[in-house]
């Protein structure tokens, strides 16, 4: 069964643009992986075809507008996919969120632009908003890329090692430990004596540290939240 991610923009040409490379791209070869993009534009009339308008009360910019894209929505079939908005007001993206939408069937994404999307297609669509950062884009399909990349690469047979899927920053509300690999020596810098012992006990205990020590000086932020949060089943 083919995770399947539909993508209402402005801007279809931008896709699969980066997804269609290394790992995300032979998902999609595969088959794994299903994504299509809707032209927000095919849906709107007129002559002039209008997707924008000016923003009731004044001010700067253009907003998306109300019916141009729930028409789009509507062209779907309503078949239980979560319906997300990319938008820097919505809920900052976590790996845990990230998870549970790779657990499902696939994604609607709609990707905003100018200064916004109406606020009734929002709230009669009952879309979900998704913030990727404290930042603004100048569109939502940058920030659709970073979620669908970091789904991607968590659904079954993607990632070559499974493993590696598992012990990664945030899983466990706690950045990954540093890494080494050869040579020995690189500008007079050692590996860590542990990592070369073999002792894998004594390996797991000092990445184990690294990580806490790690989390508490960069992401204070991410202690809190492990104190206050279930962990992951
Ligand atoms: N005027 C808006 C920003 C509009 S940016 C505000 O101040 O909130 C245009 C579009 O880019 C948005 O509709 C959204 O789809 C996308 N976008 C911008 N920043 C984003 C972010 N941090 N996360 C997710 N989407 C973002």
């Amino acid at each position: 069964m083919s995770f399947k991610a539909s993508i209402l923009t402005l801007y279809p040409d931008m896709f699969p643009g980066h997804l269609g490379h290394s790992m995300s791209g032979r998902a999609i070869e595969r088959g794994d992986v299903e994504i299509n993009t809707i032209n927000i534009r095919d849906f709107a009339e007129g002559k002039h075809r209008n997707v924008d308008d000016t923003p009731s009360g004044g001010g700067a910019g253009m907003v998306l507008r109300a019916d141009v894209l729930a028409r789009g929505i509507d062209s779907l079939p309503n078949d239980g996919r979560p319906r997300l908005l990319m938008s820097p007001r919505g809920k900052p993206l976590k790996q845990s969120r990230v998870r549970e939408l790779a657990d499902g069937e696939g994604v609607v994404i709609v990707c905003g632009r100018f200064e916004g999307v109406d606020q009734r297609v929002i709230d009669a669509r009952n879309l979900e908003e998704v913030s990727v950062g404290d930042y603004i884009l100048s569109g939502g399909e940058p920030a659709a890329f970073i979620l669908l990349d970091a789904i991607i690469r968590l659904l079954p047979g993607v990632m070559g090692n499974d493993e590696s899927g598992t012990y990664e920053s945030f899983e466990d509300n706690l950045l990954e430990h540093p890494h080494y690999t050869r040579p020995q020596v690189f500008e007079e810098l050692e590996i860590p004596e542990v990592l070369l012992s073999g002792n894998h006990k004594k390996i797991d205990e000092w990445r184990r540290a690294q990580s806490q020590a790690l989390t508490a000086e960069r992401r204070p932020d991410l202690i809190t939240a492990r104190n206050t949060q279930k962990p992951r089943k």
